[in-house]
This record gives C-alpha cells, sequence and structure tokens, in this order.
C-alpha cells in the first residue's frame, strides 16, 4: 500500500488529490458502505429486461424476461442500424453463470410516497410499473461477469463514438469535454470493480483481486484515473448542492431504526465538517453553460445523455446492464440537480428528485468512492507488479 503518483488540483474541479484521498477514506467512505446496506438504498427499482432500441437481438438475450427488440428506425444514427453479423463464439456473455445472474428480492414496503417526475437528462421511465422488478443491490454486486467481446465493445463504442467524441479536439467545448470526462470516469470506475473482484480460477470458483488487469484497463493510462477523480468530485458536489433536499427527504420504509439511521447518514454525508472544511465545492458548475449558445448547448448535451442512457437496454448481460443503468441514472442525476435547477441561490428549493434517482445518486457515489479507495491504496502494488513484466 502505498500513496500513488497524482498530485495537485484535479482538473476542472476544486480540490487536490491528496484531499480527496484522505477525504474519501476518512468520511466518506465509511458514511456510504454504511448507506447503501440500508433498505431505503439497497432496492432498486428497474426495468431489466432487454428492449434495445438500437440492435436487433444478437442473441444476447436468453433469459426469460429478454424479449426479442422490435427497433424502430426512425430516430437512431446510421451504425446503429446496421450491426455487425456476430458469430457464436463472439457471444462470451455469460448470463448463465451465477456471477452474472441478478437475485432480485421484493421489497415493495421500501418504495412508498415519492414522485413521479421525469428526468430530462435519462431515457427511463418509472411509471411503467409492471415492467419494473426491484433487485436488492446487496446481493449483486458489481464484479467481474465474463460480459466481454464485441457485445461489450459494441456498448463502448456507441456511448463514446456516437454520444460524445473520444478524444475531445482543442475546439470541443468544455461542457462536452465534461460528458466525455463523466462516462470515461465511469468506464474506469467499472473496470476497476472488475479487477477488484475478479474470477481468477473458474475451476475452483476463486475470487480475488486481479492488479494486473486494474493496471492494464485503467492505471496505465493517467487520464483514465483523473476522470475517475473527476466524476466522483462531480457527483459529490451534486450531492452537497441538494444537500437540502436530501436531509429533509422521507426515508420512510417501514423500518423505523434502520430508517433513522438511513435519515441521520443522509444529514451528516452532505454537511460534514470535514468536507465542509477541505473541498465545500468540489465542483463549480456555475462556470458552465454561459455564454451565447448556453441554452442550445445544454440541450444538445442533454439529449447526448438520453442517447447513453437509452443505449443502456443493449447491454447484454443482466447484472452488467443493472449497474450500467443505475450509474447512468444516478449521472443524470447529478446532471439534473446541477443543471435543470436554475443556478440561483433558491434553485435548489425547486428540485424534485424521484426515489430511484436518490437511490441511483447514492449508489453511484458510493462506487466511485470504492474505487478511487481501490486506485489509492491498490494503484502504487498494481504499478510495481506489472513492472518488468
Ligand atoms: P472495454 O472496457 O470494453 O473498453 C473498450 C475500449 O474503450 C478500450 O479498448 C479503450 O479504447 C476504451 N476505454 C476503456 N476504458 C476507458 C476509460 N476509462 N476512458 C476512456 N476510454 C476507455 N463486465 C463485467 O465483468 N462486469 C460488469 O459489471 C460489467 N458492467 C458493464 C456495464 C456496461 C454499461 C458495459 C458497456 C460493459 C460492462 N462490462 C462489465 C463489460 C466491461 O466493461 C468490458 O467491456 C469488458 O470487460 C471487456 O473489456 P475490454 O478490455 O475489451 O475493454
Amino acid at each position: 500500500r502505498g500513496t500513488h503518483k497524482y498530485s495537485g488540483i484535479v482538473e476542472d474541479c476544486c480540490c487536490d488529490y491528496e484531499t480527496v484521498d484522505q477525504l474519501n477514506e476518512e468520511v466518506l467512505y465509511p458514511s456510504l458502505q454504511e448507506l447503501v446496506k440500508t433498505p431505503f438504498f439497497r432496492y432498486f427499482k428497474v426495468k431489466l429486461w432487454c428492449d434495445c432500441p438500437f440492435w436487433p437481438d444478437d442473441g444476447m438475450c436468453r433469459l426469460r424476461d429478454c424479449s426479442v427488440c422490435e427497433c424502430p428506425d426512425s430516430e437512431f444514427p446510421e451504425l446503429f442500424k446496421k450491426p455487425r453479423r456476430l458469430s457464436l463464439d463472439d457471444l462470451i456473455c455469460q448470463e448463465g453463470k451465477p456471477q452474472a445472474a441478478v437475485d432480485r428480492t421484493l421489497d415493495r414496503k421500501a418504495f412508498r410516497g415519492w414522485t413521479e417526475i421525469d428526468n430530462p437528462w435519462t431515457s427511463d421511465d418509472e411509471t411503467d410499473n409492471d415492467e419494473l422488478t426491484y433487485v436488492n443491490l446487496q446481493l449483486n454486486p458489481e464484479r467481474y461477469t465474463g460480459y466481454t467481446g464485441p457485445s461489450a465493445r459494441r456498448i463502448w463504442d456507441a456511448v463514446y463514438s456516437e454520444n460524445c467524441p473520444k478524444y475531445p479536439s482543442e475546439e470541443s467545448c468544455q461542457e462536452e469535454k465534461i460528458l466525455y470526462k463523466l462516462i470515461s470516469g465511469l468506464h474506469s470506475s467499472i473496470s476497476i470493480h472488475i479487477a477488484a473482484d475478479y474470477l481468477l480460477d473458474e475451476a475452483t470458483n476463486m475470487w480475488g483481486q486481479n492488479l494486473t488487469l486494474m493496471y492494464d484497463r485503467v492505471l496505465k493510462y493517467p487520464d483514465r484515473v483523473r476522470n475517475l477523480y473527476f466524476t466522483f468530485l462531480f457527483v459529490l458536489r451534486a450531492v452537497t448542492k441538494a444537500g437540502e433536499y436530501l436531509e429533509q427527504a422521507e426515508y420512510d420504509t417501514g423500518n423505523p431504526n434502520e430508517d433513522l439511521k438511513t435519515q441521520s447518514l443522509m444529514r451528516q454525508l452532505p454537511y460534514n465538517p470535514k468536507l465542509q472544511a477541505a473541498c465545500p465545492v468540489p465542483f463549480d458548475e456555475a462556470k458552465l453553460w454561459k455564454g451565447q449558445s448556453g441554452p442550445e448547448l445544454k440541450q444538445k448535451i442533454q439529449q447526448q445523455f438520453r442517447n447513453i442512457s437509452a443505449i443502456m437496454d443493449c447491454v447484454g448481460c443482466e447484472k452488467c446492464r443493472l449497474w450500467g443503468k443505475l450509474q447512468v441514472l444516478g449521472l443524470g442525476t447529478a446532471l439534473k440537480i446541477l443543471f435543470t435547477v436554475d443556478g440561483q441561490e433558491n434553485g435548489v428549493q425547486t428540485l424534485q428528485l424521484q426515489r430511484n434517482e436518490v437511490i441511483a445518486l447514492m449508489n453511484l457515489l458510493n462506487r466511485l468512492s470504492e474505487s478511487v479507495k481501490f486506485v489509492h491504496e491498490m494503484g502504487p502494488t498494481a504499478e510495481s507488479i506489472t513492472e518488468g513484466r
């Protein structure tokens, strides 16, 4: 264990790497770990079967509730309409394997009361209750599932090349770069979770850390690490900005003791004195959407993000789809908090969030916090064991 090589201010943010690592380890990580175990935060309502609007069924969705997709071809880019033919050997999705399966647990009690409000940043529709299932996130850790090959690659390619420029050029404006960094940061976090909980030996079902994989997919590319820290601070800023709303929200699930704990954690987290002292504004959103083209640009980026959200329905492995949808909804919620609400002092008072958005937001923050901790603690070891390979 050691300190990694990143130092200075996290690009486009307001705090430095050391402060982020310290705050994460002392304050954020322990609180978030507790929070995501509470009944309110451990159940996520999600439409899990594949109604991928972009590609015809590629044989990945073999589960009972993965129906063949009808693909309307009006609104989608050319790339999506002409899928490359995949051979059966390419389909390395391991849907049938236990590590990819989703454990569903019904706890309808955990869902009461909250309003159903549209989120302009995402394509999820929560009102269609018949099609939604409740998933216990604690029973479904994000980890290696064996989902790989052209199906997975196609998703990432679509997310990057269709929706945000892969290598933002000098001319691409700051706002577009931010969308790219958010996606790249999330991608890093997913890769880190795969590496942190990897199936090392299929025969003996041995799980453990795969530090070489973490190096090859993330650490070798400093930008990917920087984007992870950026995304963490961006989402943290959304949580602190919505602090008042989150503090007053109802966390009633019918478990008085547990709900009290949830309430108290949600009261403390955004206002934690150490956080307030060391990094009061983790990201400054007030700088964005300025200038003449501001409103148009915002709409354009909103549409791009909605596309990314819709692409998550095409993820061919159910558990990956679960975490993909949750985390993209979490990012969409962060964007909604930071940009839909106007920049006025009292703007947050007009904020309305769905229960699922709050669950996604806090679970995303927790995932990012886990990734930052893993990079901080295991990064130097991963780098040293890969040297001289
Ligand atoms: P990929 O991770 O597929 O990356 C594709 C390409 O994107 C890379 O070659 C590189 O050019 C670029 N790239 C990679 N990382 C970054 C970054 N951080 N920033 C910018 N560009 C980057 N697999 C699991 O085992 N468990 C899961 O829970 C899981 N969840 C997934 C969720 C989603 C939404 C998706 C799309 C995939 C998921 N996968 C999951 C699959 C996993 O992400 C990889 O696609 C797979 O492991 C194959 O990895 P790869 O090495 O081919 O590169």
